[in-house]
């Protein structure tokens, strides 16, 4: 049985090689689509950035839901960053 043809998330021409699967966008889209996706992330950024200086959002959890909550804001801090 033949592969489904995947089409470019931008442009919609089939996406050919491996790496533009990967992707979602083939190789003519992909440096305006990562640029794009650079500029969506920084305002996000610019927030993780100011919250990390905010010294009344990283106190030392004391109860249960505290420490679940300083683990959530890890986590997001960290895709949001790009870090595994
Ligand atoms: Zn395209």
């Amino acid at each position: 049985m033949a592969e489904p043809i995947v089409y470019c998330a931008v442009c919609t021409k089939p996406l050919r090689t491996r790496h533009e699967h990967e992707v979602a966008v083939c190789s003519s889209c992909g440096p305006a689509y990562r640029a794009g996706a650079k500029a969506a992330l920084a305002p996000l950024r610019k927030l993780v950035d100011e919250q990390a200086e905010d010294e009344g959002l990283w106190f030392i959890g004391q109860t249960a839901p505290e420490a679940y909550l300083q683990q959530a804001l890890r986590r997001l801090h960290a895709a949001i960053e790009g870090e595994p």
